[in-house]
């Protein structure tokens, strides 16, 4: 059986974030066929809103469901962002098959919803119906439906966790967790506001807590809470007991080399 590697394709990477609605389609497009060559890989894909999901979300303020004073807004704000991230999963799907991928799209709208706060119920029969037929499911960022606050964001990054928390104890689960971003990796501050912040290759479970201060909220749109998110969520992952990395998508070759020892980026031990 092929390896199965959960992948996340950030949205900071596959869309200019400071454009409404603009894709990055040459990452897109090789970010699916590096997983496509991966030998002896099975990806399971998950990808983020970047600017098709963000500006939109925070203006009308998503995150925090409905508010009597915005009803109306707010219900044309959710209708219009589900249909921003259906216009950027299907650029991603299309590259993915162009690619050689065989990508089955599973909404998180569709499969699951906020039962309390930050709590999912996540529904993934056919997550698992589709890896049995050697598919590769699909999913993103994505509105769903609350008994909190009617509505949510359930970001890529809880996604990755729901996913695997799904998967546990299967066979199905995954040998790799990664994290693709527009940086090199979780750095010792935000590398795009301080210049002398190093990138941090190994991180091991007991320091993971110490990381999030260096981690920030982005600095754009980003309503998930930017890299901070991205830690949290890999701090519950490696109670699991298995890697996370964290890579550069904007850089050729950083996903073709995930396995090999050139591999560069920071690698989370649990
Ligand atoms: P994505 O959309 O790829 O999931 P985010 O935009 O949510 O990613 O988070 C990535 C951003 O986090 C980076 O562009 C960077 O500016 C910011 N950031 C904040 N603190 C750090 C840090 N310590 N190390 C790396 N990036 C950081």
């Amino acid at each position: 059986m092929k390896k199965i590697v959960l992948i996340k394709l950030g949205g900071s990477a596959i869309t200019y974030k400071d454009t409404e609605k603009s894709p990055n389609l040459k990452v897109i497009n090789r970010c699916m066929k590096e997983l496509a060559e991966l030998k002896n890989v099975h990806p399971i894909i998950v990808h983020g809103a970047g600017s098709f999901g963000h500006p939109i979300a925070k203006k009308y303020d998503l995150i925090n469901g409905l508010s009597e004073e915005r009803h109306q807004d707010q219900i044309v704000a959710v209708a219009r962002t589900r249909q921003h991230m259906l216009e950027l999963h299907k650029l991603v799907v299309d590259a993915a098959i162009e690619n050689g991928l065989h990508p089955y799209s599973l909404p998180a709208s569709a499969i699951s919803y906020e039962t309390s706060e930050g709590k999912y119920n996540f529904f993934g029969e056919n997550l698992t119906r589709t890896l049995r037929l050697n598919l590769n499911p699909i999913l993103y960022g994505d509105i769903v439906m609350s008994d909190l606050r009617h509505f949510t964001i359930l970001s890529g990054d809880t996604i990755m966790y729901l996913i695997l928390e799904w998967l546990k104890g299967t066979k199905y689960f995954p040998s790799l967790i990664v994290f693709g971003s527009d940086v090199d990796g979780l750095y010792t501050d935000d590398p795009k506001i301080n210049e002398r912040a190093r990138l941090i290759e190994t991180v091991s479970i007991k320091d993971v807590d110490a990381a999030k201060n260096n981690a920030k909220h982005s600095m754009h749109d980003d309503i998930t809470a930017g890299m901070l998110g991205k830690i949290s969520a890999i701090e519950k992952i490696l109670k699991f007991g298995i890697e996370a990395k964290i890579v550069n998508l904007l850089q050729p070759g950083r996903i073709s080399s995930l396995l090999s020892p050139e591999f560069i980026g920071t690698n989370f031990q649990p």
